[in-house]
């Protein structure tokens, strides 16, 4: 048997890599022709990889290390942990400590009156609880066909068979028979691509209103729950215009559905608080939280649900659980990983700091010819490629190809920075540095410059 480690030559691990390991959201034969980095270890927000280059990961991972990499407590809580009680469920009248303490902790965190947690191994099962719990509320409350829940065009909620089917993109559903019934998408708040001449504002209350659009559709005694993420993260970093989110939480008011705030980038300091919904002014009945709720060291989600809809849901039992549901390893590392979170001030500062600098330089790329519209939101924000920014023109190629020669300019900046189509997205750990983003933000002009040239090379614009 071959003992595989980090000292082997990179082009092995390759190999070995393209021989046995299928990634997601991964094209194998193309990622196999080029081979893929080998990432070996990881500090703060720089990652090292199998040759020694050392780089910005402006995603913290995928969105979700936001304390940075290389904090050994977390590494201490989760070995502790393994040496008293590695593993026991919670079905069966039973419970554990770690469980019991971070339930605590977030109900103690989460706004207003979110103090229950139903646990997942990930953000995917957690929507999976979502849609499964809210049915059965409705149900318990003797509304059975109240069972559609509304979500959004280029939404993302995960990638499981409901998960995936609440999500609104396209390419997922085109694969394995989705989405299931009774989920239905209105569009998506994204001015750049699809405001026409409308103002923002105008745009984002005109897409809000779909909702109530679609609620009177459908039928008020149909709709069980509206999803939607505070800021859509996979799906472009979309920041809502400022009148979306209230128009949407007067119509949830309105017709008394449960609004569920998909917070798994949002929550744990990415917007600048707490949790998106905070950011946003939302009142969500339920959050689904996973990635930064132990930022990343261990799988871990769940849904946070409000005193009303616990205590429906208690009335019965709830056919429902993962073998994983509040696993004690990953319930010890959330609880560490809080604690340095707020003990450190890194979220407060994430806010009052951070964002405010990182905001300044990132609007700042607006100004490359390249780029037409930069948001962010806290530590989220993106950028989209346009080849004409007065027209808000997309490029006459595939959507996507400008974006994938832009991250391969970065990629080769050593910059982790993502493409969704034509937009560049970043989400770095809270931790980031002023000096760390003036590095950001100096790759990823470097990056422009070069992938501004190649496209014009290529005759692209
Ligand atoms: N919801 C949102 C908003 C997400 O961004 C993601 C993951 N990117 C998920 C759900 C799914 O989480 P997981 O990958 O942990 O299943």
């Amino acid at each position: 048997m071959t003992l595989i480690t980090n000292h082997m030559p990179t082009a092995e691990l390759q190999a070995l890599d393209a021989a046995h390991h299928m990634h997601p959201f991964t094209n194998g034969d193309e990622l196999n022709a080029k081979g893929a980095r080998v990432i070996t270890r990881a500090k703060g927000v720089t990652l090292t990889d199998s040759d020694g280059n050392e780089i910005l990961d402006a995603m913290a991972g995928l969105w979700c290390v936001n304390l940075g990499y290389g904090r050994d407590e977390l590494a201490e809580a989760a070995a502790r942990q393994m040496k008293e009680l590695p593993y026991y469920n919670t079905f069966f009248q039973t419970t554990h400590v770690p469980v019991i303490a971070l339930s605590e902790r977030l109900a103690q965190l989460a706004p207003g009156d979110l103090n229950h947690v139903f646990y997942a191994g990930s953000g995917s099962e957690a929507n999976d609880t979502n849609i499964r719990l809210v049915r059965t509320y409705w149900a318990q409350k003797g509304k059975p066909d109240k069972n559609i829940i509304i979500s959004r065009k280029n939404a993302y909620h995960g990638s499981s068979v409901g998960s995936a089917s609440l999500g609104g993109m396209q390419g997922m559903h085109a694969q394995g028979g989705l989405p299931i019934p009774d989920i239905h998408h209105i569009n998506q708040p994204n001015w750049w691509a699809e405001g026409g001449d409308m103002t923002p504002e105008e745009f984002g209350l005109a897409r809000a209103q779909e909702l109530e659009e679609a609620i009177l559709e459908l039928g008020e005694d149909r709709v069980a729950a509206f999803i939607g993420e505070p800021v859509q993260g996979a799906g472009g970093v979309i920041v809502p215009p400022e009148t979306y989110w209230p128009e949407i939480q007067r119509i949830c008011d309105k017709y008394g559905i449960l609004l569920i705030a998909d917070e798994v980038i949002c929550g744990f300091g990415r917007t600048g608080q707490w949790f998106g919904s905070q950011t946003y002014g939302i009142r969500p009945h339920i959050m689904t939280i996973a990635k930064g709720l132990s930022s990343g060291y261990a799988p871990i989600g769940g849904s946070i649900v409000c005193d009303e809809v616990a205590e429906v849901m208690n009335a019965c039992e709830f056919a429902h659980g993962y073998t994983y549901s509040g696993h004690p390893v990953a319930c010890a590392v959330a609880l560490e990983n809080l604690r340095i979170l707020e003990e450190e001030g890194i979220v407060d500062r994430a806010g009052s700091e951070t964002a405010p600098y990182l905001k300044q330089k990132w609007e700042g790329l607006v100004d490359h010819p390249l780029v037409g519209e930069a948001k962010i939101a806290g530590l989220m924000g993106s950028i989209a490629l346009t080849p004409d920014k007065a027209t808000r023109a997309q490029f006459a190629a595939d959507a996507g190809t400008a974006g994938l020669i832009c991250r391969e300019e970065c990629f080769a900046n050593n910059l982790v920075m993502r493409h969704v189509g034509d937009r560049m997205v970043i989400s770095p750990p809270l931790v980031i540095t002023k000096p760390e983003i003036d590095t950001l933000i100096d790759r990823a002009t470097t990056a422009l410059d070069a992938a501004h040239a190649r496209l014009q090379d290529e005759g692209l614009m």
